[in-house]
């Protein structure tokens, strides 16, 4: 029978205990999360600045349905580019010292639309091991030779980078295009990328350097610049939907590469324009996040807070960003711990294979500027008892 595959791979996905169900959540702030009927302390969330449903932000939204409204009602090459658009894109560009912007629905459309733009056959794109999976899908779905280098491992990188280079003077093949591909907080662990040095090493070897910034864009850097903060990436990508608390994507590059982009990207060419009311919201919120440092030192101090406050057997791992990851082990342990922690009133994710490898899964903790000394403090002790 056509389709035999959905059933079997269903049972499979049950018997190795990772059938996947989404929760419906009735309430929400970066804070709490209320789900069947019942308020949790949410440490899952990827509001890392708080700023979901801020007043300025929800204000902009209602004023940018009134100006634009909530549907751009074209794609962007037809009548889909709004005034909001420009504003948002030129408000980017400044923040980030880049001199174009292009935006995009998604995070996950912006990746594969750029990589499936640069993919042409003399490519290579050489990846981080733990890149997003949108960073893969885009990267595969081009004819470009894909090869993933050991997770933040810049040594590899550099000999491969060398090699290939090596070979290609040896047999006077054509010059190939090379593309380096990070995410600049690793979604998973929270540690940054070694991007200046990945910067270093794509101006040696004449190749590219491109950051996904979905966990730094807001969080790192003094104006929240991310990766750009102390790097020059040649191409960054950061979505909306994450520290900027609106939704959608954009794309910071050169001149020569946004016109490439707006001329081939297919999902930018035959996409709906993202909404330009929430353009509106965003840059709304982007004003936020440059101004309001505190948003950045709370996480920071909140983070320092749950460090100093959990049992010294407890492995957390190090990090800058929001995201802080608790190896428990055991994917079975993991599950109970979460489970556990439910009870005493605290969501958090557990990560477990195949996101992560086998005997490391973790907790996945996310620490944002809404959460309170009270909220850490209560998190480490139930964390300490739990893990005893
Ligand atoms: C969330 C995420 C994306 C996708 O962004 P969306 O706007 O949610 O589609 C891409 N890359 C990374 C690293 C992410 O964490």
């Amino acid at each position: 029978m056509s389709f035999d595959f959905i059933t079997k791979k269903l049972i499979q996905q049950q018997t190795q205990h990772r059938y996947r169900q989404r929760i419906c959540v009735a309430e929400q702030n970066g804070r709490e999360v209320t789900i069947a009927g019942k308020t949790y302390l949410n440490f899952s969330s990827n509001d890392y600045l708080g700023l979901n449903k801020h007043k300025k932000i929800n204000q902009a939204m209602q004023e940018g349905i009134d100006r634009f409204g909530l549907c751009a009602s074209a794609s962007s090459l037809v009548t889909g580019f709004h005034y909001a658009h420009q504003s948002l894109e030129e408000h980017i560009c400044l923040w980030l010292n880049k001199p174009r912007c292009i935006l995009y629905s998604s995070g996950f459309a912006a990746n594969l639309g750029v990589l499936q733009a640069l993919g042409q056959e003399n490519s290579n794109f050489w990846l981080d091991k733990l890149s997003h999976a949108s960073l893969l899908d885009g990267a595969l779905a081009t004819k470009a030779t894909v090869k993933r280098f050991l997770h933040n491992d810049v040594e590899q990188l550099a000999q491969w980078l060398n090699k290939n280079h090596f070979d290609k003077n040896q047999t006077k093949q054509n010059v190939s295009d090379n593309l380096i591909i990070t995410e600049g907080v690793f979604s998973m662990d929270g540690d940054r990328a070694k991007v200046a040095q990945l910067s270093e090493i794509a101006k040696e070897n004449d190749a590219w350097l491109y950051v996904d910034d979905a966990h730094s864009i807001g969080v790192i850097g003094e104006k929240g610049q991310g990766s750009l903060s102390s790097a020059d990436p040649d191409i960054v990508m950061a979505t909306a939907g994450k520290a900027i608390a609106t939704s959608g994507a954009f794309v910071a590059c050169n001149e020569q590469l946004f016109e490439y982009l707006v001329n081939f990207s297919r999902h930018y060419i035959y996409s709906t324009a993202m909404s330009p009311a929430l353009a509106w919201a965003t840059k709304a919120s982007l004003v936020l996040i440059e101004k309001e440092q505190w948003r950045r030192d709370k996480i920071k101090e909140l983070s320092a807070l749950l460090a100093s406050k959990l049992n010294d057997e407890i492995q957390l791992i190090p990090t800058e960003s929001s995201i802080h990851a608790i190896i428990i082990g055991e994917e079975s342990k993991t599950l109970a711990v979460c489970e556990k922690l439910k009870n005493k009133g605290i969501w958090l994710t557990a990560i477990r294979p195949p996101t992560v490898a086998r005997n490391q899964s973790r907790l996945r903790v996310t620490i944002c500027a809404s959460h309170n000394n009270k909220d850490i403090s209560y998190l480490a002790q139930c964390l300490n008892e739990v893990l005893n």
